[in-house]
């Protein structure tokens, strides 16, 4: 096998080809195979079905490691987003990184005690909408910080902790008022958005909170939205918290931790994009500039830029039709596997599994469908691909953020099994569901 893999730039060598010298004995001349880490893709698909999703252990640590050296003069704790991918085996192995957590529900806290109960003290929680079912789980499991978005929630929560008689460590969260140039379901950071306090307001919060024995003012937090490619928000972002710190200080609070949320986007087309690690370098200058001289612990809440391009789903051509002049490629995964180009007109490279060495000249403009019943089910529109046959294998790259975590049953499709490569192994982290899983809760 050659061992010289072709890549993309701004990919991690996840998902590269591999010349095959198996083709070369072959009818073809030769072949090039989709590998993730060290294996080749249509095995695991002949092995265990399809749709599949498949994970890079070593893609996701690569993502960790660059997180940590962008960061490394300011202490900080990467705190993975877990609404991004909340496998057990994901979780598992980001804790074993050092990473902590973002939870936005109760769900994903349980997750991350049963990924690592060791976890629960870089534990952050967050979201509009915490019950007190979900602060009691919280404060027993000893988390490290509350993000806060409302007085009535401050109030909750100072009851719960007092009912408790523990003390909850707090940040509000600030709305910067911060257009953030993505997709409008995944900004967050205007004042018109449901999300965090004005700074105004929350000055006098921070002074209501230091009035209650059972609620630990200890830091300031923010996140503008999800699949921010520019930095330059971020910055502005960071530039309206610092201000705050420093008037919470002048005010008598004890500012220990800036939690910076999450949202850093990744590259999804195939065109030329910085390397990830100097992406993620920028990230870091943009952030700790205004930060500087705080002294502060960051706390970093990254999802996407952590594990999306470490997954790809798997997927085989069932038929291939055309309606009117126009190709469709059906093949057996759906939008209830994969949510983001219905829900968010999301592009995902699609690439094929095996490719002729050298790659074809001719392209044909493909519209990828799924079998659900819907125009919204489709993973790609006019795309060119290289002639794609009935039966053959593609994966649909960069689905290893909010793919999985959105799989939904719809039209009664189970949701499909995701594998962990890491080098040369393999790990079901996942089985595919059944029929009875499926069923198992309806009378
Ligand atoms: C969704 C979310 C994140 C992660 O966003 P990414 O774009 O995946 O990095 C981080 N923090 C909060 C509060 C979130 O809601």
């Amino acid at each position: 096998m050659n061992r010289k893999p072709t890549r993309r730039q701004g990919r991690p060598p996840a998902f590269a080809y591999h010349q095959s010298r198996r083709g070369l004995l072959r009818r073809r001349s030769a072949e090039r195979i989709l590998h993730c880490d060290d294996v080749p893709l249509p095995g695991l698909a002949e092995r265990l079905g399809t749709p599949l999703y498949v994970y890079s252990a070593s893609a996701i640590r690569e993502r960790v490691r660059a997180f940590d050296r962008a960061f490394r003069k300011v202490p900080h704790t990467l705190c993975y987003s877990v609404k991004a991918n909340s496998n057990l085996g994901i979780l598992r192995l980001l804790a074993r990184l050092g990473c902590g957590f973002d939870v936005v529900s109760g769900g994903e806290l349980e997750r991350v005690l049963r990924a690592d109960r060791r976890a629960a003290k870089k534990v952050v929680f967050s979201g509009v909408g915490k019950t007190t079912d979900e602060m009691r789980a919280a404060l027993k499991a000893g988390i490290l910080l509350f993000n806060v978005e409302s007085e009535s929630e401050l109030g909750a929560l100072a009851e719960c902790a007092a009912r408790l008689k523990q003390t909850a460590r707090i940040a509000l969260r600030i709305n910067p008022d911060v257009p953030a140039n993505t997709h409008p379901y995944i900004s967050t950071g205007l004042h018109q958005h449901k999300f965090g306090l004005r700074s105004s307001e929350a000055r006098g919060l921070y002074a209501r909170a230091s009035g209650s024995q059972h609620l630990k003012i200890a830091g300031v937090s923010v996140h503008i939205g999800s699949q921010i490619t520019e930095v330059a928000p971020f910055a502005l972002a960071m530039e309206r918290v610092a201000e705050l710190v420093g008037e919470l200080r002048s005010d008598g609070h004890q500012i220990d931790y800036v939690d910076a949320g999450g949202g850093l986007g990744i590259a999804y087309g195939d065109e030329a994009s910085p390397e990830f690690a100097d992406h993620v370098a920028a990230y870091a200058d943009a952030l700790l500039r205004p930060l500087r001289g705080l002294k502060v612990h960051l706390l970093l809440e990254p999802g996407r830029a952590i594990v999306g391009a470490a997954g790809a789903l798997l997927t085989r051509v069932l038929y291939r039709k055309h309606n009117d002049g126009k190709k469709f490629v059906v093949v057996d995964a759906a939008m209830n596997d994969l949510l983001r180009p219905a829900l968010y007109d999301a592009y995902h490279e699609i690439a094929p599994v095996r490719l002729d060495e050298p790659p074809p000249e001719q392209r044909e403009k493909l519209d990828v469908v799924g079998p659900v019943c819907e125009t919204g089910d489709f993973f790609a529109h006019g795309r060119e691909l290289p002639p794609v046959h009935e039966g053959d294998l593609l994966a649909i790259l960069d689905a290893g953020a909010y793919g999985m975590a959105l799989a939904s049953n719809y039209n009664t499709r189970p949701r499909p099994a995701e594998v962990l490569v890491d080098g040369k192994s393999v790990r079901i982290i996942r089985r595919r569901e059944t029929m009875d899983d499926l069923l198992r809760l309806e009378t």
